[in-house]
């Protein structure tokens, strides 16, 4: 599944389902007790997806959010139901990208569920970078804020995946909110869900972009700018970084990609008040936006 924008081609790579509870999937302005979270009339668990971005174009390969990848995850399996093994990386290959390939991986946050597959077991049986050759770019107060946060037993972040990416000089942080990595890729840090989130746009100001706002509008469960998750640590911000993406990305007609949506993945967002949206979902296969040269 992918789309075409100019000269990029983006893939939507399916890392796999795996299950949160409905208690996950809360009001962000009443916080997080529990006693205010929705009365839920879904199944006991719910099914959510996982979304990674293949961008190739302009010479580079770049990934954004690779996945859980492929070391042992007891505990998030059991918890969470994971479909085992995740596929981004098999996926990869299928795709014909070797994963000395990859130039560049973005990661939105640090979350395991995100950031897991950008370290390995080596031959050698230790930790070490899955994409040997790629810089690794995310915000500087998400590193800061995920060692805080393990060091208080969130259970979130995994030192694993990210920790032998500083020892092998492979992270590059970003210290600005706003960073343009190349001229068709920007880094914009939100917050909200994680203290150095950042949402993700590819393509030329002015042409057809695609906009990958990660957990700071996972599913269309979240479109209701009110709605969030258990796992946001900053429900106000949160809220502050829903309306200003969504309100640009409405603006714009970015193609939206919802990373944890098991189905609809892709679509356009419409404002039809001050602080309400609509989704309109879009087929993938083989699309081109707008304009550009390859349609
Ligand atoms: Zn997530």
């Amino acid at each position: 599944m992918h789309l075409t924008i100019g000269s990029l081609r983006i893939d939507l790579i399916d890392d796999g389902l795996f299950e949160l509870r409905p208690e996950t999937f809360v009001k962000v302005t009443k916080g997080r007790n529990a006693e205010l979270l929705y009365k839920s009339k879904f199944r006991p668990r719910i099914k959510v997806g996982f979304n990674s971005l293949l961008i190739r174009g302009e010479g580079k390969i770049i990934l954004v959010d690779p996945g859980t990848g492929d070391k042992e995850r007891f505990t998030e399996r059991r918890n969470y139901n994971l479909d085992w093994p995740r596929r981004t990386l098999s996926v990869l290959r299928e795709l014909g990208v070797r994963r000395e390939e990859v130039d560049l991986v973005v990661l939105t946050h640090l979350h395991w569920d995100h950031a897991g597959a950008c370290t390995t077991v080596g031959f050698s049986g230790q930790l070490e970078p899955t994409f040997p050759k790629a810089r690794v770019i995310l915000q500087q107060r998400e590193l800061d804020g995920a060692r805080a946060a393990l060091s208080d037993g969130d259970d979130g972040y995994c030192a694993d995946d990210f920790e032998p990416l500083v020892s092998a000089r492979k992270l590059e942080l970003l210290a600005q909110d706003d960073e343009l990595i190349y001229p068709w890729l920007g880094c914009h840090w939100s917050g909200g869900h994680s203290a150095g989130h950042m949402v993700v746009r590819i393509g030329y100001p002015g042409g057809p972009r695609v906009m990958f706002p990660s957990d700071v509008l996972p599913t269309t469960a979240q479109l209701d700018l009110e709605s969030g998750m258990s796992y946001d640590q900053n429900p106000a911000e949160l809220l502050a970084a829903k309306l200003k993406f969504m309100t640009l990305a409405a603006q714009d007609q970015d193609v939206i990609v919802l990373v944890h949506a098991p189905r609809n993945r892709a679509g356009v967002l419409k404002q039809v008040s001050d602080r309400e949206f609509e989704f309109e979902h879009i087929a993938l296969e083989n699309r081109n936006t707008k304009t550009g040269p390859h349609q």
